[in-house]
């Protein structure tokens, strides 16, 4: 192990550190490992899942009915007439099975409180789960745009008030969803190479490595939200975006990895500087939303100006779905600022997008992301898969029927319980933030050891710290894979705990881990004649420990 190279490893991606800290955390035989690193949640959603299979048994009976019966195996097509009455014929006949239940309040909601057509509903999901069509609008199944949109509405805007509607592009996944957006953004000229584009860090790392590829070779200017102000983008931070140079500004909220949501006086400071910059796009990944309560994203505040990312992977456990959403105001500054492109550049757009429509200038901007999500040429097979669609719709109606938040509630409760298994073995209080949603945690190394073992201890541990030192021994002698806050681009040496992937023993495990290393590091700096600590109790929420002068 100690032949790795420390400095090397500095380079390397918190997720490629992450195998390397995996190998020494297993290289011991009989131990086991656990790894913390991981986002992906080790819960999920139970009853839209039901419901999806239920679901798929009614559309069977709907493929099998269409056609005679061959014993080859040979179905057809559901049909529109009488469909609702089948699919009652259905749940009444299947009533107490699980998710049958699920199924029925559904479509009753669908119906009554949505006040969209039930059998229109049950005939798009039946021909979505069957998948025996191409995705037709291949932006977003009709129905399943206006379910979703509701959810989105309901937890993304909630009581804000929001003026229009806004149109949806259904994709593989948060990643997909940056992937298509900055391809899109530059062949339509909205960001294109030399541009500076400002990242609110700490932020999910690809929102740092993508801008930096010979693709984009974008400049980045960073917008601080430093944990001295609660993980809060500060004021002064917030005004670099009023220079002009600034394009576009991608944040992520509530944050990845401080777990933390802007809170309302900073979401209206920006949406203050928007008025000034009427110009300035504005991308907000909001996959951990759903974790907090009366959520408020940037995108209801400044929705010309917003695109809003949404991902169903963390909070239903759905990462394997590959389930997510683009949203886009139905009026917005993206087909502003392509309206007004110089003529030359809107006559090469005009061929670029003049295969699929033969008013190309007419084509909204998330109309163009779906396009080019398939080199335009293969636009007709585009669309995110129709069985998806309908387990997105089934997600969105399980959340919107949940008028108690109880799935809400449970999702808090686990990460929560965690987070105090970790501390209480750590033998700290557990910080306190009303904004934090606990999806993943910090571990700031000088904060903790100032805590543990006092100010002089510490001082001497971050002299002598290479990075991701302290993540390294604590994989090779404890087993804890943790990843380094450092590569999220925070600025102190941390290691993000997420507390989605593991049970709540294994958290309590972590934090005795994390206690014993610091122990050891502790009495090496007593044997080579360090200054005992003055105060070794934990100081409850001491967030004003001055930051070592690193060299
Ligand atoms: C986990 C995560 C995603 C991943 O989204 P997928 O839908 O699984 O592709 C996107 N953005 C952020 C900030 C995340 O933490």
């Amino acid at each position: 192990m100690s032949n790795l190279n420390l400095e090397e490893l500095a380079g390397l991606s918190p997720f490629e550190l992450k195998d390397v800290l995996i190998k020494s955390a297993s290289s011991e035989r009989g131990r086991s490992m656990l790894n913390a690193g991981r986002g992906n949640p080790n819960f999920l959603a139970t009853v839209p899942r039901h419901g999806f299979f239920q679901f798929g048994l009614f559309a069977m009976t709907e493929a099998e009915r269409s056609f005679i019966y061959m014993p080859e195996g040979v179905g057809g097509f559901p049909q529109r007439e009488g469909i609702e009455a089948r699919f009652e014929i259905f749940t009444n006949t299947h009533v107490g099975t699980k998710g049958v239940d699920f199924l029925r309040s559904a479509v009753s909601y669908v119906r009554d409180q949505l006040g969209l057509s039930a059998g229109d509903f049950i005939y798009e999901m039946c021909e979505a789960i069957l998948g025996c069509n191409y995705p037709v609008p291949d932006r977003m199944l009709k129905l399943s745009e206006q379910i979703v949109g509701k959810y989105i509405h309901s937890e993304m805007i909630g009581t804000h008030p929001f003026v229009g509607s806004f149109d949806m592009y259904a994709v593989e996944g948060g990643t997909a969803a940056m992937t298509y957006l900055f391809n899109s953004m530059r062949e339509n000229h909205l960001l294109k190479a030399g541009d500076t584009i400002a990242l609110g860090m700490p932020i999910f790392t690809p929102y740092i490595e993508i801008p930096e590829l010979n693709d984009y070779q974008l400049h980045v200017v960073n917008i601080d939200a430093p944990p001295e102000n609660n993980w809060q983008f500060t004021r002064k931070e917030l005004d670099k975006l009023l220079d002009p140079k600034v394009k576009a500004f991608f944040l992520v909220n509530p944050s990845n990895p401080p777990s933390v949501r802007i809170n309302k006086e900073t979401l209206e400071y920006i949406a203050e500087i928007v008025k000034k910059r009427p110009d300035l796009i504005l991308l907000t990944d909001d996959v951990y939303g759903t974790f907090a309560d009366d959520f408020v994203s940037l995108f209801a505040l400044c929705p010309y100006n917003t695109i809003l990312v949404y991902s169903f992977s963390k909070y239903f456990g759905a990462t394997g779905w590959r389930m997510g959403v683009v949203a886009t105001h139905e009026d917005n500054l993206f087909d502003e600022l392509i309206a007004k492109l110089p003529e030359s550049q809107r006559k090469e757009l005009d061929a670029r997008y003049g295969s699929i429509t033969t008013t190309p200038r007419e084509l909204k901007f998330i109309d163009r992301l779906v396009a080019d999500s398939r080199t335009v040429a293969l636009n007709h097979t585009a669309g995110l898969s129709t069985p998806v669609q309908a387990q997105m719709a089934l997600f969105s109606l399980f959340a919107l029927m949940d008028e108690p938040q109880a799935y809400k509630a449970a999702m808090k409760r686990i990460v929560r319980r965690r987070k105090i298994a970790l501390y209480r073995e750590l033998g700290m209080e557990v910080p306190h933030d009303p904004d934090s949603i606990d999806y993943y945690h910090l571990l700031d190394w000088e904060t903790i050891g100032t805590q543990m073992h006092g100010r002089e201890f510490m001082q001497a541990m971050m002299e002598q710290f290479k990075p991701n030192e302290f993540l390294l021994k604590l994989a090779e002698e404890t087993g804890v894979v943790l990843l380094p806050g450092r590569g999220f681009g925070t600025a102190h040496p941390s290691g993000r705990v997420s507390l989605a992937n593991l049970n709540e023993v294994d958290y309590a495990r972590i934090g005795a881990a994390v206690r014993k290393l610091g122990s050891r590091y502790y009495a090496e700096y007593l044997a080579k004649g360090g200054k005992p600590a003055d105060d070794v109790k934990p100081v409850p929420g001491d967030k004003k420990v001055k930051p070592a002068k690193r060299k």
